[in-house]
């Protein structure tokens, strides 16, 4: 089951707004948005399962539970109401347009990812602003386990993944990117070295170059 009741400050008549702009959207999408949304799809598909709390990912044995039945133990999966199950789910609208001093711009206000046309087939600038999306709509204790397992992952996978972690978010560069361009914490960190490794970047690609974020 889907339900968006946790999206972060936003009202029942600002879902209904959003829900409308995002259906008008859908019907009146470029042809370049259609290719957009299937590309974010086909990325969230693949790459973001722990991001919707899907069984096959890394967060599966934060899912399992154990029950007695007739004297047995039986082990079930709790299901995850307070995440969503797909990107789509957020109402963010994917919108192609230019963009000044920006690679991609996620607005958190409006409600809509923009990519500029010439960027359309640069996945590392769609994941980055992928993960700023989830970062707005997740509820903030399954952002906790996210952290956790993804730090599990990478420390394995990652002999310096502390060194990395404190050079991105130390408190004063943290600071000094909000101002320059959003947030990008310690789980946006870990998320966009793992889409990294997954996707055979050189790390530090998906975290990347400039792009500006504006906060809701
Ligand atoms: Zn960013």
């Amino acid at each position: 089951m889907t339900t968006i009741s946790n999206f972060k400050g936003i009202s029942a008549k600002e879902k209904v707004k959003f829900q409308e702009q995002y259906d008008l959207w859908m019907c009146n999408r470029t042809q370049d948005e259609i290719e957009l949304y299937d590309l974010i799809i086909e990325y969230d598909e693949k790459l973001f399962k722990d991001f919707t709390f899907q069984r096959e990912s890394l967060i599966t044995p934060f899912l399992k539970g154990k029950t007695k039945v007739n004297g047995k133990w039986v082990t079930f999966y709790e299901n995850p109401h307070e995440a969503i199950e797909s990107i789509t789910d957020s109402l963010y609208r994917f919108l192609v347009a230019d963009l000044e001093d920006a690679e991609g711009l996620v607005k958190h206000p409006t409600r809509t990812m923009t990519i500029p046309l010439h960027n359309l087939g640069r996945k590392d600038v769609i994941l980055h602003e992928m993960i700023h999306i989830y970062e707005d709509v997740l509820h903030p204790m399954y952002k906790e386990i996210l952290q956790h397992c993804l730090y599990v992952r990478l420390s394995k996978k990652i002999p310096d993944l502390d060194t990395h972690i404190l050079e991105r978010c130390n408190l004063a560069i943290l600071h000094e990117n909000a101002i320059d361009g959003g947030y990008h914490g310690p789980l946006f960190h870990l998320k966009s070295l793992d889409l990294d490794c997954r996707c055979r970047f050189n790390l530090g690609t998906v975290f990347g170059g400039k792009r500006i974020e504006e906060q809701g």
